[in-house]
């Protein structure tokens, strides 16, 4: 499947691995304490989320007024920029300094918040209740639905009319 040779989905799972994170939902806690990365929530207007990356000390805040489902993505989507080594001691979201930088740190988190073979047993769990399944799978993984169907058509676990945007060449 495509997605085993993506490299952002290759690290989002060694970081899983590496850290022991459980889930549904992941619980980030080991990650941040196994890398040092302190976390605050703020108030902010205009972005939802800030990372200041330092060799001894990383800090990540997120927009506090921001749905969980939200919150949960912007810290995903800055563990990418940290995991995938992008260049840059600051980052703030949402960025459109460096397109595919963004879009691999997209890709880093949809794997992190859902892994392939969680998703894929979570989705099976619930195929009794069809009407409310991505609802109730997103909820369990702490996503939006709405992220959801984008990763099961991603991964193929649903059908991807859309295929094209989800893969830009
Ligand atoms: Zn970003």
């Amino acid at each position: 499947m495509e997605s085993e040779n993506n490299i952002e989905e290759r690290r989002a799972y060694e970081i899983i691995a590496e850290a022991g994170c459980e889930g549904p939902p992941l619980d980030f806690g080991p990650i941040l304490e196994r890398y040092g990365i302190d976390l605050m929530l703020r108030a902010f207007n205009y972005v939802s989320g800030v990372m200041i990356k330092d060799p001894v000390y990383t800090l990540l805040v997120v927009k506090e007024n921001d749905p969980e489902p939200r919150r949960r993505f912007t810290i995903a989507h800055e563990l990418g920029h940290f995991f995938l080594e992008h260049e840059g001691r600051r980052f703030a979201e949402p960025s459109n300094d460096n397109p595919p930088q963004e879009r691999a740190a997209n890709r880093f988190a949809a794997a992190l918040l859902m892994p392939e073979d969680w998703l894929r047993a979570a989705w099976e769990d619930f195929r009794d209740n069809p009407d409310h399944r991505p609802e109730i799978v997103a909820e369990k993984f702490g996503v939006s639905a709405e992220a959801l169907k984008v990763r099961l058509k991603e991964l193929g676990i649903t059908n991807a009319p859309g295929k094209t945007a989800v893969h830009p060449p």
